[in-house]
C-alpha cells in the first residue's frame, strides 16, 4: 500500500537521540488505580522497540482537562507506575520544572514520562511557542496517538511541524485499518450507522453514501428515517425536524447506487427498564405508547445475508439500546455474524466508537473484527471524511 507516511521503518541509526514520542496515556482511573489499560497496553509497541534500538524515549501525553495550568490531580506522575508495569521496564517521570536537567541525565535506552501536555495553555492552542517548549528536548518526533490527530495541538500538529516526524506502530495500524476500510476498500462494502440520534452523524452519513455500497442504518437514527418515509413510530426516539435531512440522505444514496438498509421489523416496549414486556412487530404495526428499542430478528437475519455478500464492513453505532436487555440482542447477533465472516477470511471488518466497542466486547467478538479503534471523536472525524491535521501534518 502507497502509504505517505514515515514509520519507525524509516528511522535508522538512533542510538543516543531524544525521540519524542506523541501517547494517549489518558486512562481512566478510581481511587488511584487505572480501571481501563488498555490505552497503556497500546503504547507498549513502539515505546519498547524505540528503547530496545536504544533511543532515549520521552513520552508526550495528557491527561483530563487541566485548563491550561497545572493540577496535580491530572499529572501523569499518577499514570507513571501503573504504565511501566504495563511496559515491563522502568519508567522516569518528568515535571515541567527543570525538564532540561532532568532529560540530559538520561541514557540510551531509558523512557520518561513528562509531565500533562496541557499543563501548558497553549497545548490545545497550538502555540509556537509551546511548541518549541517541547521540541527543544527532542531531536526526532514519532505521533503514536490517532486519538489525539482530530486535534491540532502543540504536541500533536505542531511537533509534526517542526521536527522530522513518524508514526508510531499503533498510529500506522489504525490509519492502516481505515485506509483498508474507507480509503482504498475491496467492494462491496458495508457500513453500519446505529446509535441514538441522526444529529450527531450527520457527517458519517453523508460521507458514507458515497462510498459504500451498502449502508445500513439501526438504532435510535433509524427511527427518524422511518419517519420520513411515513411510519408511525409512537414514543420511539425520533429527530421530527430531521425528517427532511433523512430524505435527502435517502436520495444522495440512490444517486450513488448506496442501498439503504432499514428495519423492518422491530422489538417494541411501553417502558424502556431492563425485560419489560415486548412485542416483535413489523414498523407498520408500532403502537402510539411503544417504542422501537432494537432492530428485529428478520431485519437482522437479512442483514447478515447482506453482509455475506460484502468484502469490507465498517461498523459505527450499536443497533439497539443495547445496554438494556433483551435490546442488545441485534447488535449481538450482527456483531458475530460480522465476526464469523472475519474469521472466515471473507470480509475486512473495522469498528469504532465508545458504544460501539462496549457492544463488541458485550457481544464477546471485538478481537474477533479485523480492527476495532478505540479513538472516539478521532475515528468519527476520520469517518466524515475529514483531514484530521495531526496525521496530515506526518505526510511526508
Ligand atoms: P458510539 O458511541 O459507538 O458512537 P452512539 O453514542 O452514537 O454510539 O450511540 C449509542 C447509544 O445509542 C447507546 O446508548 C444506545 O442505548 C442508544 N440507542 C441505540 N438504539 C436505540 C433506540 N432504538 N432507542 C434509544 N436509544 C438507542
Ligand atoms: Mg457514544
Amino acid at each position: 500500500m502507497a502509504r505517505n507516511f514515515r514509520t519507525l521503518d524509516d528511522l535508522n541509526d538512533i542510538r543516543g537521540k531524544r525521540v519524542l514520542v506523541r501517547e494517549d496515556l489518558n486512562v481512566p482511573m478510581a481511587d488511584g488505580s487505572v480501571t481501563d489499560d488498555t490505552r497503556l497496553r497500546a503504547a507498549v509497541p513502539t515505546i519498547a522497540e524505540l528503547s530496545d534500538k536504544g533511543a532515549i524515549v520521552l513520552v508526550l501525553a495528557h491527561f483530563g482537562r487541566p485548563k491550561g495550568k497545572p493540577d496535580p490531580s491530572m499529572s501523569l506522575a499518577l499514570v507513571t507506575k501503573p504504565y511501566a508495569a504495563v511496559l515491563g521496564r522502568p519508567v522516569r517521570y518528568i515535571d515541567w520544572e527543570g525538564d532540561e536537567v532532568a532529560v540530559a541525565t538520561l541514557q540510551p535506552g531509558d523512557v520518561a514520562v513528562l509531565e500533562n501536555t496541557r499543563f501548558f495553555g497553549g497545548e490545545e492552542k497550538n502555540d509556537p511557542e509551546v511548541v518549541e517548549r517541547f521540541a527543544k528536548l527532542g531531536d526526532l518526533y514519532v505521533n503514536d496517538a490517532f486519538s489525539a490527530a482530530h486535534r491540532a495541538h502543540a504536541s500533536t500538529e505542531g511537533l509534526a511541524r517542526r521536527l522530522p516526524a513518524y508514526a508510531g506502530r499503533a498510529m500506522e495500524a489504525e490509519l492502516d485499518a481505515l485506509d483498508k476500510a474507507l480509503g482504498a476498500p475491496e467492494h462491496p462494502v458495508a457500513a453500519v450507522v446505529g446509535g441514538a440520534k441522526v444529529s450527531t452523524k450527520l457527517g458519517v452519513l453523508r460521507h458514507l453514501v458515497a462510498r459504500v455500497d451498502h449502508l445500513i442504518i439501526g438504532g435510535g437514527m433509524a427511527n427518524t428515517f422511518l419517519a420520513a418515509r411515513g411510519v408511525n413510530v409512537g414514543k420511539s426516539l425520533c429527530e421530527h425536524d430531521l425528517t427532511g435531512t433523512a430524505d435527502e440522505i435517502m436520495e444522495a444514496a440512490d444517486r450513488a447506487g448506496c442501498t439503504v438498509h432499514l428495519p423492518y421489523d422491530a422489538v417494541v416496549a411501553t417502558e424502556f427498564r431492563a425485560n419489560p414486556p415486548t412485542r416483535t412487530v413489523n414498523v407498520h404495526e408500532v403502537g402510539a405508547d411503544e417504542m422501537i428499542l432494537d432492530v428485529g430478528p428478520a431485519a437482522v437475519e437479512s442483514l447478515g445475508d447482506a453482509l455475506k455478500t460484502c468484502r469490507t464492513l465498517v461498523w459505527n453505532g450499536p443497533l439497539g439500546a443495547f445496554e438494556t436487555e433483551p435490546f442488545d440482542t441485534a447488535t449481538v447477533a450482527l456483531a458475530r455474524t460480522a465476526a464469523a465472516l472475519t474469521q472466515d477470511g471473507s470480509l475486512v471488518s473495522v469498528a469504532g466508537g465508545g458504544d460501539t466497542v462496549a457492544a463488541l466486547n458485550h457481544a464477546g467478538v471485538a478481537d474477533a473484527f479485523s480492527f476495532v479503534s478505540t479513538a472516539g471523536g478521532a475515528f468519527l472525524e476520520w469517518m466524515e471524511g475529514r483531514e484530521l491535521p495531526g496525521v496530515a501534518a506526518l505526510a511526508r
